[in-house]
């Protein structure tokens, strides 16, 4: 019995009258909450989200097919196949990633020599179905067209620590 144990308390209200100067106080506060999905909070640098193959500014792939990335892969969700193009340069012929497989660990962007394959800073590519999350190399160099600009300038950012 509550009321029994303090009856000035709750005849007075104060309980109430309190908890109404915490909820005005922090009416006035600056929100900490976001309205996404249009507003998005910021991220590392580091944050690891889907993965891009990237390209040189003229345009050429970056990945030279040397499978660094495929042998590293804790999760075996990279598949790739080359072959040698007129010119003598090796660049592949397929770059898959099963990302139902993907555990984010960023081992593949780890090995790369040449900063072909990264994880960008999308976050946002759910999916409704498995096999829309079997990327193929076309889908990888889109992200990183598409993503192009926020990767170069995450990867400056965190070459000072490297
Ligand atoms: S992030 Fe890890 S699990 Fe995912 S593809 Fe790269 S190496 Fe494999
Ligand atoms: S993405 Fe990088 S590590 Fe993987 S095959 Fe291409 S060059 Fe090698």
């Amino acid at each position: 019995m509550a009321f029994m144990k303090n009856p000035v308390r709750s005849l007075l209200l104060t309980e109430l009258l309190s908890g109404l100067a915490l909820t005005l106080k922090y009416f006035f506060k600056p929100k900490v909450t976001l309205n996404y999905p249009f507003e998005k909070g910021p991220i590392s640098a580091r944050f690891r989200g889907e993965h891009a193959l990237r390209r040189y500014p003229n345009g050429e792939e970056r990945c030279i097919a040397c499978k660094l990335c495929e042998a590293i892969c804790p999760a075996q969700a990279i598949t790739i196949e080359s072959e040698p193009r007129d010119d003598g340069s090796r660049r592949t012929t397929r770059y898959d990633i099963d990302m139902t497989k993907c555990i984010y660990c960023g081992f593949c962007q780890e090995a790369c020599p040449v900063d072909a394959i990264v994880e960008g800073p999308n976050f946002e590519f759910a999916t409704e179905t498995r096999e829309e999350l079997f990327y193929d190399k076309d889908k990888l160099l889109a992200n990183g067209d598409r993503w192009e600009t926020e990767i170069a300038q995450n990867i400056a950012l965190d070459a000072p620590y490297r």
